[in-house]
Formats: C-alpha cells, sequence, structure tokens
C-alpha cells in the first residue's frame, strides 16, 4: 500500500506527499472517526488511490509528537530564531523557548539573525553565548538575510525532517524563509502580515518543501507560558544541567538548596554559565508558583 505524508489539510481534503515527489488530495476514511483521531499535517499516513490524483486515507502512522498550535504531528526540530539586536538578544527568553521545545521533544537548533546590524564588542558578546549554548549540545548557526550570509548553513539541516521555527515577532523568521525559498514571497515587517499572521495564515497549516525538507509555514511556540511542565522536569530541559545532574547524591535533586549537588558545583567551578542556571532557578519557581488550572 502506498506510504506518504500529509502537507496539508484543507476542507475535508488531506494532501499527501508521496516519495516519488506526487501530491495525491485524498479523503478520510470513516476509520478515524471511530478511533477519535483525525489526521493532522505531518501525519505518515497508508493511502489508496485509484489514480495519481485522488485516494483515500486507510491508516495514520503513530505520532511522535503533535503539537497544539499549530496543529502538525511528527516535528523533528524547531528553528529558533533569536535576533543579535532589534530586538536584543536575551538569554532569558531563548532559555524559555529552549525549555518548552525540549519538553516537546523536538530538536531546537538556535539560530541569531541580523548578524550584519551588530558592532564588534556585540558581536564578540553573541558569539560567546553562542559557544555556551554549543558546549551545552545545541547547534548555533548565526546569519543575516540581508547579507545572506551564514544562511546556507541552514538548508543542510532541514535535509529530511519536519521543521518549524519559532521566536518572537520581528527577528527576522519571514526575512529567512524568503531567502531560503524566494519564491513564498512572504511578508515582512508589517505586523499583520508576518509568517502565520497573513495571508498564509487561512486557518490551516501547510509545510513547504525547502531543500530537501519540510517546513510549516506558521511558527510554533508561541505561547511561552510553562503550562504542563513539572518541576521535575525542567532538569531534563537544560542539557548541561542534566548531565550534572547525574552525579547528585539525592534521586530527585532539584538542584536548589540541597548539599553536595553536583549542579551548584559545576555552576561555581564554570561548567555551567551561572545564567543559565539563574533562568534554571526562576522558571523552577514559575513552575512552583503556578496557579492550578480548572
Ligand atoms: P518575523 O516577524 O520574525 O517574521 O520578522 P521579519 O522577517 O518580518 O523581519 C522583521 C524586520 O527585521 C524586517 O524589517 C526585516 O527587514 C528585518 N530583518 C530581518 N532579518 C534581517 C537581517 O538579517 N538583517 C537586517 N538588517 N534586517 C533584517
Ligand atoms: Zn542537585
Amino acid at each position: 500500500m502506498p506510504e506518504g505524508k500529509i502537507i496539508k489539510a484543507l476542507a475535508g481534503f488531506y494532501y499527501v506527499l508521496t516519495d516519488e515527489k506526487k501530491v495525491i488530495q485524498c479523503r478520510g476514511r470513516g476509520v478515524f472517526r471511530k478511533k477519535k483521531v483525525s489526521p493532522l499535517v505531518g501525519d505518515e499516513v497508508l493511502f489508496q488511490a485509484d489514480n495519481d490524483q485522488e485516494g483515500y486515507i486507510l491508516e495514520i502512522k503513530e505520532r511522535k509528537n503533535e503539537l497544539v498550535r499549530p496543529p502538525i504531528a511528527n516535528v523533528d526540530q524547531a528553528i529558533l530564531i533569536f535576533s543579535a539586536v532589534e530586538p536584543d538578544f536575551s538569554t532569558a527568553l531563548l532559555d524559555r523557548f529552549l525549555v518548552l521545545i525540549e519538553y516537546n521533544r523536538i530538536r531546537p537548533i538556535i539560530c541569531v539573525s541580523k548578524m550584519d546590524l551588530v558592532n564588534e564588542e556585540e558581536r564578540e558578546r553573541i558569539l560567546n553565548y553562542g559557544r555556551d549554548y554549543e558546549k551545552a549540545g545545541y547547534h548555533v548557526l548565526f546569519t543575516s538575510s540581508a547579507t545572506e550570509d551564514g544562511v546556507e548553513k541552514l538548508l543542510p539541516l532541514l535535509e529530511g525532517e519536519i521543521s518549524v521555527f519559532a521566536g518572537q515577532s520581528g527577528v527576522g523568521k519571514s526575512s529567512l524563509l524568503n531567502v531560503l525559498k524566494p519564491d513564498l514571497k512572504l511578508e515582512t515587517n508589517d505586523i499583520s502580515t508576518h509568517l502565520g499572521r497573513g495571508k498564509h495564515t487561512t486557518r490551516h497549516v501547510e509545510l513547504i518543501e525547502i531543500g530537501a525538507g519540510l517546513v510549516a509555514d506558521t511558527p510554533g511556540f508561541s505561547s511561552l507560558e510553562f503550562m504542563e511542565l513539572e518541576m521535575e522536569d525542567l532538569n531534563y530541559c537544560f542539557p548541561e544541567i542534566e548531565t550534572a545532574s547525574e552525579s547528585c547524591k539525592f534521586r530527585g535533586c532539584l538542584h536548589m538548596q540541597e548539599p553536595k549537588c553536583a549542579v551548584k558545583t559545576a555552576v561555581e567551578s564554570g561548567d555551567i554559565p551561572e545564567y543559565r542556571y539563574e533562568h534554571y532557578k526562576q522558571f523552577l519557581q514559575e513552575i512552583k508558583e503556578r496557579k492550578p488550572r480548572y
């Protein structure tokens, strides 16, 4: 039975991209209603087609994950765009995005944009942060959509993956996508037409082919609250804290007041940057004070 990936859902049709790069317009069969699952963009499906244009989806393969906003399944990675300036680079905000992405078991790629706008001093500072994040295990890229410097490094990373772009408004997500795929012609700068809110937003998500990969046309992780996260989860959302915590004496150590905490030792010796540990503590506090949801 042929297989493919749903790249668009619209008006009761699912558009399935096959390995042969054909797009088959499919309807769902009743099976989904019984099982109470409906096909999502990103789903790997088995389908039946009478010709090479139309068919029926017969089975949805097990999902690796599922984002709510935008509704999309099997997201492999998030390209996290943070501008070097305008708006200023903020590690507190970056760490918040990283926690939410890690919690969804999605691989983050950090992309610092607008590198053409920094002076020598700012460049040095940004590159230093980049080294910290690389040391923590993240992939870090530096790009400029104005000069197109560094953008070519992103293309091979998209290959074979489903990616979503994430990051605050105005950091340059649309601009970067336009450099990667000029025929997209996403509008930039004007708030109402920013990626995810303009003409591409007719309430549906679409995966667009960029190079040899698929990228969501709507940015992810727009809500930055730690809704479902528990205090114990936070450890796993900071890779270098997780690594250090393996030598903590107590199971379930939250790395706050506990004696002989290996994480605190790693902060003191400089193995974990202080600001990363500070953000960890702030987020922990935030989760602790979170009001229960009714
Ligand atoms: P988005 O909201 O994340 O999609 O951001 P946009 O792509 O709309 O960019 C916001 C503003 O930043 C626009 O005025 C862009 O022209 C500008 N911009 C984006 N990337 C760059 C860059 O690499 N260099 C410079 N100088 N400006 C950029
Ligand atoms: Zn500890």
